[in-house]
């Protein structure tokens, strides 16, 4: 039980990688909380079967780009759980399109939940973290933020922000013992991944060596690493989980 008596917060846990990053967290005795927006019943799901694992959890419905329901998310968690130990930033969208037909509200909620939401959440678990001396912040970013992707010019402009985000917070709050790292996920099967055309899914599998599309918990253990205290040394990182896509 690494994790006995730490908090983390998962953005986004109600269904995909954030889902397995919740439970994999919870099975190493964390309390968990996870947010959503709409599926808040999955998310309730996802504590119930933390809580069977003996641990605490919460799920609340609140949008990581709005800076008060953030906000508000944090101060329960700490009136109930007394820290904030661990906070991974998941939560994200697609809204593909190329750039000629792109629109510019399309581009901005891209930006404004995968990239301007990890800012808010980290900013927003920050004074607690500073004040303990101890964090561990991992971002969700993408290989498409390293290589980019067609269609995806809003997705991949908000993930390769997220990296450029990671070391700078990495590099802010080292003095305050706090590790900021990122991990990159290539093609893993989850509803965001569902949604991609059928040509575009086989040209992600042609292009990974270990000859499978990625699963959520293939994530979650390298996120767990990051939450735990085996990477204490490790910040500014990005780790690509990709079975090899891009290297
Ligand atoms: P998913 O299955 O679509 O799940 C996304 C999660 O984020 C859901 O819980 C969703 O819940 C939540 N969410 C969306 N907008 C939110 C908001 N404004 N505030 C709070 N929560 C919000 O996606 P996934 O594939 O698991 O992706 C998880 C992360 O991994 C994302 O950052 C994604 O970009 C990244 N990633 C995925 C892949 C892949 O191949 N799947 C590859 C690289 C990176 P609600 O809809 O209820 O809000």
């Amino acid at each position: 039980m690494q994790l006995k008596g730490k908090t983390a917060i998962v953005t986004g846990g109600s269904r995909g990688i954030g889902r397995s990053i919740a439970l994999e967290l919870a099975s190493k005795g964390a309390n968990v909380v996870i947010n959503c927006t709409k599926s808040i019943e999955s998310a309730e799901t996802v504590i119930k079967e933390i809580k069977e694992m003996g641990v605490s959890g919460m799920a609340v419905k609140a949008d990581v780009s709005n800076r008060e329901e953030v906000e508000n998310l944090v101060n329960d968690v700490l009136k109930t759980f007394g820290s904030i130990d661990i906070l991974i930033n998941n939560a994200g969208i697609t809204k593909d399109n190329l750039i000629i037909r792109m629109s510019e509200k399309d581009f901005d909620d891209v930006i404004n939940i995968n990239l301007k939401g990890a800012f808010i959440c980290t900013k927003a678990v920050s004074k607690a973290m500073i004040k303990q001396k101890s964090g561990k912040i991992i971002n969700i970013s993408s290989v498409v933020g390293i290589i980019g992707n067609k269609g995806q010019s809003n997705y991949a402009a908000a993930k390769a922000g997220l990296i450029g985000f990671t070391k700078s917070v990495a590099k802010e709050l080292a003095r305050c013992n706090i590790c900021v790292n990122a991990v990159a996920p290539g093609y893993i099967e989850t509803d965001m991944s569902a949604t991609l055309p059928e040509q575009v899914k086989e040209a992600f599998l042609n292009s990974i060596p270990l000859n499978r599309a990625g699963r959520p918990q293939d994530i979650a253990k390298a996120v767990l690493f990051l939450a735990s205290e085996y990477s204490d040394y490790i910040t500014g990182q990005v780790i690509n989980i990709d079975g090899g896509m891009v290297m």
